[in-house]
């Protein structure tokens, strides 16, 4: 299909943002929202589109980073939840830290390219073949379904385990690490190799994922979405006794030494198994690429009887010598490749369609379906996303459907079998009202999905946006979907700042509720005064601003009367930003009824700033701008905070309008490359404190 530059333009910006949202969603939140394959399609779209128009390829596109893992980015991590068993418990659950040290890799710690395409893997093999100008031996393994993480060992003895983070740097959770007891914390003191890196994959064995999430069944807590967010969410737990009892293991996969010592990938893992590392018993050494064709062929098949989860087969080039001539690029190795495996699928029929309102007015198709098994669990309910999807599968009610599950909670229907529809299959007519309130549904031409336009009257938006303002992430209040129903139903409920004026002889009017529920919610509305302004913009609802979206927009401008007056260009001045989250935040402060929410919600007392902008010293750094990388003899929080109080305003990444760039020790090489470009003062923390001194 021909585009035009500024349909591509607007395609690559909107498809940046969407792969920055799901990288959150999958490596932050560990709740991905689609499957890795429709997210590898959106970044292979990506790609062929900052090939072709080069004019808007930026070093900031996540085609050229690895997707990021730290904590720090986001405001808990807690999110490794997924799915409500009872949402009126109080819920417990113990955050995950955003506090974890972050150590900057020696190394950095990359991606693979991927594909699920054999003729792929043969060019793959050709291109490296072209370079070394011989013929390659590669070792297969299999691609473990869990998250990296890099062991330091120094004289023999383990000194840190770190994830992969954004690549340059990662989460120390050393502690946690060892307390899974699946890695020696000192290797034979007789070992030639005593100073190296260790990488491998964290994952948890299905037979321990299925454990979990019984036990959370039964103590009605949410459950787990898959084995990869287990393990990931479970490194990151604060307390490391619970880390032990997750039944965490590792498998090891690449070593790396400062000057050379292996001839091949192969005897590497041969050492490191002498050592004592786990390291695969799948591997395999082939000497052709029809070997690799084979093994993945074989692997694809009988992985299902493994005791852990795969998604692929990694296949790397075996000689060193290769490895280094080959080279890496600024994500991957070209040494080494994923062959992805498609995801398991069922065929079923396609009983019938809800249309399910949600708490932005999206109205999404949910098909209800034959139940089907479908990897080991009973499958009743799919997602058909939008109108666009039900035409391009072209689904009829009646047909025989193909089911599949990725990332997402819910499974999707991936394909229609025409062959097996009969002449009762009845074409679904997607619905011009809405299916609550019956107002007329719009279509977002961006989104291809059909919208509730009546956001301040539709019952479900009203209970949704309710529930998305007291959850645990956002204001923390104790109630639940059940009693958000019965509220809205006796009319206490219609905007937002109406939780604050419930009286204690209405609450006793709610059934079930006692003195003491109606003391605990009254506490919990109290005690959410004192919620961060950060979370409070999460828990205003406004479209596209997650957690992490408040969390950058709250540093960068401090208050909701700075957000609320920041011009397009301005938000889009701030890193991570894009159109699409521009301009949902425009149009929600352009609306009467949301800019007089927030003044109720400032005169209850709820924090429409950061706390540290109220305790300001000095106004030494106004107008400034800092962007704050590398390990300092004081923590990033701590200088961060410094600026603050100082007036000067924190941002995650290097533009032109940066001010300072503070360079500490190990920091990123990218964010110095593009400051050197760009022009932007680079300064040493002792230059930082002449400045505020
Ligand atoms: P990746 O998972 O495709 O491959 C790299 C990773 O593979 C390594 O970091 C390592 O952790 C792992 N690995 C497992 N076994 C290995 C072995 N034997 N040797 C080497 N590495 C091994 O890459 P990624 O950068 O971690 O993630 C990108 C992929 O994640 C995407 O292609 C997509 O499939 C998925 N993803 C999905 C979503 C979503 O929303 N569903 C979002 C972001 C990323």
């Amino acid at each position: 299909m021909k585009i035009s530059k500024e349909q591509a333009k607007y395609r690559i910006s909107f498809l940046r943002d969407e792969i920055n949202k799901h990288n959150r969603r999958y490596y932050i939140d560990n709740q991905p929202s689609v499957s890795d394959f429709e997210f590898d399609l959106l970044m292979q779209e990506l790609q062929t589109l900052e090939l072709k128009f080069p004019q808007f390829s930026s070093e900031d596109s996540p085609t050229k980073k690895v997707g990021s893992d730290l904590t720090s980015s986001s405001e808990y991590g807690t999110s490794e939840l997924v799915k409500s068993v009872n949402t009126d418990r109080p819920q417990e659950e113990t955050p995950l830290s955003n506090l974890f040290r972050q150590i900057a890799h020696k190394y950095p710690m990359l991606s693979l390219s991927n594909t699920y395409d054999k003729e792929e893997l043969i060019s793959f093999n050709e291109k490296v073949e072209r370079i070394l100008g011989s013929k390659a031996e590669y070792v297969c393994e299999l691609k473990i379904d869990g998250t990296a993480i890099s062991l330091s060992y120094k004289n023999c003895r383990l000194v840190s385990a770190v994830t992969r983070g954004d690549g340059t740097v990662g989460d120390d959770v050393t502690e946690n690490v060892k307390m899974t007891g699946a890695v020696p914390l000192e290797i034979p003191i007789s070992s030639p190799v005593r100073n190296f890196e260790i990488r491998g994959e964290i994952y948890m064995p299905w037979d321990s994922f299925d454990l979990i999430n019984q036990k959370r069944e039964a103590n009605e807590e949410q459950l787990f979405a898959n084995p990869r967010n287990a393990a990931a969410g479970s490194l990151k737990l604060v307390d490391s006794s619970e880390v032990a009892s997750r039944g965490l293991k590792l498998i090891l996969y690449s070593i790396i030494t400062d000057s050379p010592f292996f001839q091949s990938h192969l005897a590497s893992l041969q050492w490191a198994k002498d050592c004592g590392f786990p390291v695969s018993e799948h591997t395999s050494l082939c000497s052709s690429i029809v070997d690799v064709i084979k093994y993945l062929e074989k692997w694809d098949l009988k992985r299902k009887e493994l005791n852990f989860p795969t998604d692929g087969v990694v296949i790397k080039v075996n000689n060193i010598d290769y490895q280094n001539a080959l080279g890496i690029t600024s994500k991957f190795p070209r040494w080494a490749t994923a062959f992805k495996f498609k995801a398991e699928q069922a065929l079923t029929r396609l009983l019938s369609i809800d249309y399910q309102v949600g708490r932005t007015g999206a109205v999404t198709p949910v098909a209800n379906l034959e139940p089907v098994i479908l990897s080991g669990s009973t499958v009743r309910r799919a997602s058909l996303h939008s109108s666009e999807q039900m035409k391009i599968l072209d689904i009829h009610i009646g047909d025989m459907v193909f089911v599949e599950k990725g990332g997402e909670i819910i499974p999707k229907i991936t394909g229609v079998e025409i062959s097996q529809r009969d002449n009762s299959a009845i074409t679904p007519q997607f619905p011009e009202n809405c299916p609550d309130c019956g107002a007329e549904l719009f279509k977002d031409s961006e989104e291809a999905k059909h919208f509730c336009p009546n956001s301040e009257q539709c019952p479900t938006q009203i209970k949704g946006r309710f529930l998305h303002f007291s959850g645990r992430k956002a204001m923390n209040i104790l109630i639940g979907e059940a009693t958000i129903e019965q509220m809205y139903r006796l009319g206490y409920l219609k905007r937002l700042p109406d939780l604050y004026k419930i009286d204690k002889d209405q609450l006793l009017k709610l059934e079930g509720w006692k003195e003491r529920s109606a003391d605990r919610f009254a506490e919990s509305l109290r005690a959410s005064l004192k919620t961060p302004f950060y979370k409070v913009l999460y828990a205003l609802g406004i479209r596209y601003v997650g957690e992490t979206t408040a969390k950058i927009l709250a540093n960068h401008f401090s208050n909701i009367d700075n957000i609320s007056r920041a011009s397009k260009e301005e938000l889009l001045s701030v890193g991570d930003i894009g159109d699409i989250v521009a301009d949902s935040i425009l149009n929600y402060f352009s609306k009467e009824t949301n800019i007089s929410t927030i003044e109720e919600f400032r005169e209850i007392g709820v924090k429409m700033s950061n706390e540290e902008i109220q305790n300001l010293v000095s106004e030494r750094l106004k107008g400034m701008s800092f962007v704050v990388s590398g390990n300092f003899s004081v923590s990033r929080e701590e200088l961060k905070h410094l600026i603050e109080i100082n007036s000067g305003k924190n941002i995650s990444s290097v533009s032109s309008i940066t001010t300072y760039l503070i360079a500490g020790e190990r920091m990123g090489p990218s964010k110095l490359e593009k400051a050197k470009k760009l022009g932007v003062t680079i300064i040493t923390e002792e230059d930082f404190f002449k400045l505020i001194k």
